[in-house]
């Protein structure tokens, strides 16, 4: 499949000399999803910065759909449209005073008819479950809220690459579990997701490429079984293993005659299996 997102040794430097991305490679395709993890200041969020041309590459090169970050205002326009930003922290991202506005931001700079910006700004707020708010001050939302505005302010320009820096990040857990099931949903519909994240139990859930940031270096890449089967990369990156995937190991410590399996529901499959042939040989 075509590549989208490709990184040939990124580096980024902040202007007081903190080298934060150190020759970074990657190649993300079209329609995949994956998630970038790893201790705090590893360099995910400035990654994420990159792609969308927040921040600029100091050197090496990153292109979003085959236009190089960083080359004009014009490709950095484009690269907008095509690929949407949620930042970290939605303080960061709203800023309209009501939330009509901000989810309208978007759509209107991209130069629609305000009719088509009304039925964008209606589409994207249902679709995260925000209808109805659209006279609310941004700022007087709960955390949750907010990040599902900053979502909607995102969907309502219809980008066909979605980053979202830590999309669990402050949201009660089935706010959490409500997020991740709109993130495959948008995937199944064709849209590349990209995430960081700190949640090693939603990794499994998510995707099947993980990449491991450890001081602004791309450490490891692979998949969640590859990722936690090392311990050494575990630690080294201040990782902790997800604790079904946990769970298995003691069992195989233990002498159980299990595979390692990193979600619920293939734990349960194996489990249900182990416990099906021990019946049997009883
Ligand atoms: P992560 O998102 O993985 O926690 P960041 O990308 O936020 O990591 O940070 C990577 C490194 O860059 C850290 O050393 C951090 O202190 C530094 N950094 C982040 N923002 C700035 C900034 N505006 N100026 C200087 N250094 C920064």
């Amino acid at each position: 499949m075509e590549t989208i997102i490709e990184a040939q040794n990124l580096s980024f430097k902040y202007p007081d000399g903190t080298q934060a991305l150190k020759n970074i490679n990657f190649k993300i395709k079209k329609g995949e999803r994956c998630a970038f993890i790893g201790s705090n200041g590893a360099g995910k969020s400035t990654l994420f910065l990159n792609l969308n041309g927040i921040l600029i590459p100091t050197s090496g090169s990153l292109t979003v759909d085959q236009i190089l970050v960083g080359d004009s205002k014009e490709n950095l326009r484009k690269i907008r449209e095509n690929l949407g930003l949620v930042f970290q922290n939605p303080d960061d991202q709203l800023f309209a005073p009501t939330v009509m506005e901000d989810v309208a931001f978007g759509p209107m700079n991209m130069g629609l008819s305000k009719k088509e910006v009304d039925k964008r700004v209606e589409e994207a707020l249902k679709r995260v479950g925000m209808e109805g708010s659209e006279e609310k001050v941004p700022h007087h939302l709960s955390g949750g809220q907010k990040k599902r505005i900053a979502i909607a302010g995102v969907l309502a320009m219809k980008p066909h690459i979605i980053a979202i820096d830590e999309p669990t990040a402050d949201l009660d857990p089935q706010g959490a579990i409500d997020i991740l099931k709109f993130l495959l949903d948008l995937n199944k519909e064709g849209i590349t997701i990209v995430i960081t994240t700190h949640d090693v139990d939603l990794i499994p859930l998510f995707t099947k490429k993980v990449y491991v940031m450890h001081h602004g270096f791309i450490e490891a890449e692979g998949t969640p079984e590859e990722i936690f089967s090392d311990p050494s990369l575990v630690k080294k990156a201040h990782l902790r293993t997800p604790l079904i995937s946990d769970l298995m190991y003691r069992l195989k410590n233990d002498g159980v005659n299990c595979k390692i399996k990193m979600t619920v529901k293939e734990a349960h499959n194996e489990l249900l299996q182990i416990l099906g042939e021990n019946i049997r040989d009883s």
